[in-house]
């Protein structure tokens, strides 16, 4: 099954790359944090950040980390994507490849672990065509900023979860 098959990529992913599943969760105050800010290489391009408060919420189970373009079943390094308003919203990668249907599944996918661990904070990487939460490249890969959210963060916050970029939570 598609859910399964979702469920173990997303441990996979876990711990492979950090072990944050080794620890239990705690649901009274758990937060959703991209894995791309916690050290785990799922970038586009196979990078990373590693905020040392993030990692180490993970670590205490005071949050989970998850990507979800990774966790749906994209490639690591995979091409660019920006979303683009075509007059329907897609996801289109530099070279013009729709991937629209994968960052639906993964918001999709997220919303439903949000749900399931009783998440309802979330600290997401700023402008990702994922995870962006205000403000996300303005589809034409030129490094053009415009007022926005990335598909899992626009699905997120439409139900109810509070978001926060790593650029907000760094200059509390
Ligand atoms: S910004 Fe989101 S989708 Fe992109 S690599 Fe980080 S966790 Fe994955």
């Amino acid at each position: 099954m598609v859910t399964d098959w979702i469920c173990t990529t997303f441990v996979a992913i876990s711990i492979s790359d950090n072990q944050v599943d080794s620890v239990k969760p705690n649901p009274e105050q758990m937060y959703l944090i991209s894995s791309c800010l916690v050290g785990i290489n799922c970038r586009y391009n196979g990078t990373s950040t590693n905020i040392a408060n993030l990692k180490k919420m993970v670590e205490t189970g005071k949050a989970i980390a998850l990507c979800p373009e990774v966790m749906v079943g994209l490639p690591t390094p995979r091409e660019s994507c920006e979303i683009k308003k075509n007059p329907k919203k897609v996801v289109i990668s530099e070279s013009g490849v729709d991937f629209t249907e994968y960052f639906v599944k993964g918001a999709e996918e997220t919303l439903r672990i949000c749900r399931e661990k009783n998440i309802t904070k979330a600290i997401l990487q700023s402008r990702s065509p994922s995870c962006g939460y205000g403000k996300i490249y303005d589809g034409n890969f030129r490094g053009k900023l415009v007022k926005g959210n990335g598909i899992t963060a626009d699905l997120l916050n439409k139900n109810g979860i509070e978001i926060t970029t790593e650029d907000e939570w760094l200059n509390k």
